[in-house]
C-alpha cells in the first residue's frame, strides 16, 4: 500500500510560518514512511522535525498539550480536523492519499458484482482512504449504480464515518439497498454493520474482494449482548473516561453513574489516556468495566481485558437509557 503525502504544503507551512522546531503525528499505518518524510522535509526548510513515536488512534487523540513546551507547530497527517481545538501549538492538517491506479483494476469485478446484485448503494470511507472511494464511486456510476453519500454530523465530510460515528450511513439508510464501505480493518464496518439493518460490504486497499461483514457483525452481537449480560450482574463497576483531548465525555460518565447507583451499585469514575489491560488490575475490586472514551476499547480489544468491559451506549442500554441496541 503506497501512501503519497503532500510534503509541498507542509514545507510551504514551515517557510511562511519561519517555524524552527515541528511535530509529525501520524496514524501507525503511515509510521514506517514518517522518518524519510521527517528528514525530507528538514533538507528542504531547516527546521527541527519531531516524530511523535505515540500511537495516534484518531483526530480525537491530537497530543497537542503534551508538546506544547516542545514544538511550535504540529503536523497531523492523516486524520481532518472533526472538532475545533484552541492550543497555543498551531496544528496542520495534513491530507494523505493511498494510490489508486492500480487498485482500481484490482477491486473491478468485486464492483461489478456489487453492481449486479444492487441498484442503490450507500457509499462509506474513513478520511485517509477517501481518494479509493471516489475511484470506487466513479466505477459504480460507471455501471449505472445509484451512489449515495450522506452529510452526518458537523464532524464529518459527506459520506464519512468514524469508529464511534456512523450518522452519515443512517441518513441515507432508508434510500439505499446496502453500503460500500472503502477503508482498512472490520472495526468501522463491523461499526456500521452493527447500527443498519442492511448488507453492509467492504473494500479496501489490502482486501479486493468483495466482503460482506453482515455475518461478522451478527456473530459480534451476540458477544456483545452476552457481555453486557455479564456486566448486569456486577455490584462494583468503574466508568473510564478518556484524557484524550476528543475523547473526554464526564458528562454521559455522570449520568451513567446516577443511573448505576439508582440500581444499587457502587461506582468509580476513573481517568485513562490510554485505557490498557495492565492499568486496570490496579483496581482488583471493580468487576466490570464501561468506556465513554474510544467504543474501539471495548468492541476490539474485549479479550485482552480479565473482566467485562462495555461501551457507554451499551451502558445505556443495559440500564434503560436507550431502548434500542447500538454499539456506540
Ligand atoms: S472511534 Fe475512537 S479513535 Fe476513532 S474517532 Fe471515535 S473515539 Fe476516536
Amino acid at each position: 500500500m503506497k501512501i503519497i503525502v503532500d510534503t509541498e504544503e507542509t514545507v510551504s507551512l514551515i517557510l511562511e510560518r519561519k517555524y524552527r522546531v515541528v511535530g509529525f503525528e501520524c496514524p501507525e499505518g503511515l509510521k514506517p514512511q514518517i522518518l524519510k518524510l521527517a528528514h525530507k522535509i528538514e533538507d528542504k526548510t531547516g527546521c527541527l522535525v519531531i516524530v511523535i513515536g505515540e500511537p495516534c488512534r484518531g483526530p480525537c487523540d491530537i497530543k497537542y498539550k503534551q508538546l506544547e513546551d516542545l514544538v511550535e507547530a504540529l503536523f497531523h497527517f492523516a486524520h481532518r480536523e472533526t472538532t475545533p481545538i484552541k492550543s497555543s501549538v498551531s496544528i496542520h492538517y495534513i491530507p494523505v492519499k493511498i494510490d489508486s491506479k492500480g487498485w482500481i483494476n484490482d477491486v473491478s469485478s468485486s464492483l461489478k458484482s456489487l453492481a449486479d446484485r444492487h441498484e442503490k448503494i450507500g457509499l462509506l470511507t474513513t478520511p485517509p482512504y477517501s481518494n479509493l472511494a471516489d475511484a470506487a464511486e466513479r466505477k459504480l456510476r460507471e455501471l449505472s449504480v445509484s451512489v449515495l453519500k450522506g452529510r452526518g454530523s458537523k464532524r464529518l465530510k459527506r459520506g464519512e464515518i468514524l469508529g464511534c460515528d456512523v450518522s452519515s450511513a443512517l441518513e441515507v439508510l432508508g434510500e439505499v439497498e446496502a453500503f460500500l464501505l472503502v477503508g482498512d480493518g472490520l472495526f468501522h464496518a463491523l461499526g456500521v454493520a452493527l447500527t443498519v439493518d442492511k448488507p453492509v460490504y467492504k473494500l479496501g486497499p489490502e482486501n479486493t474482494s468483495l466482503m460482506n461483514v453482515k455475518g461478522e457483525a451478527e456473530k459480534l452481537l451476540v458477544k456483545r449482548l452476552s457481555m453486557i449480560e455479564k456486566v448486569r450482574d456486577k455490584k462494583e463497576i468503574g466508568i473510564i473516561i478518556g484524557l484524550k483531548p476528543g475523547q473526554m465525555n464526564l458528562q454521559r460518565a455522570l449520568r451513567l453513574k446516577a443511573a448505576l447507583e439508582k440500581e444499587g451499585r457502587t461506582v468509580n469514575i476513573l481517568a485513562f489516556d490510554e485505557v490498557k489491560p495492565s492499568k486496570l488490575l490496579n483496581f482488583p475490586s471493580i468487576e466490570a468495566f464501561i468506556v465513554t472514551a474510544c467504543p474501539r476499547i471495548a468492541i476490539d480489544d474485549y479479550q485482552d481485558f480479565n473482566r467485562p468491559i462495555i461501551t457507554a451506549a451499551e451502558a445505556e442500554y443495559m440500564v434503560g437509557l436507550k431502548r434500542v441496541y447500538r454499539p456506540f
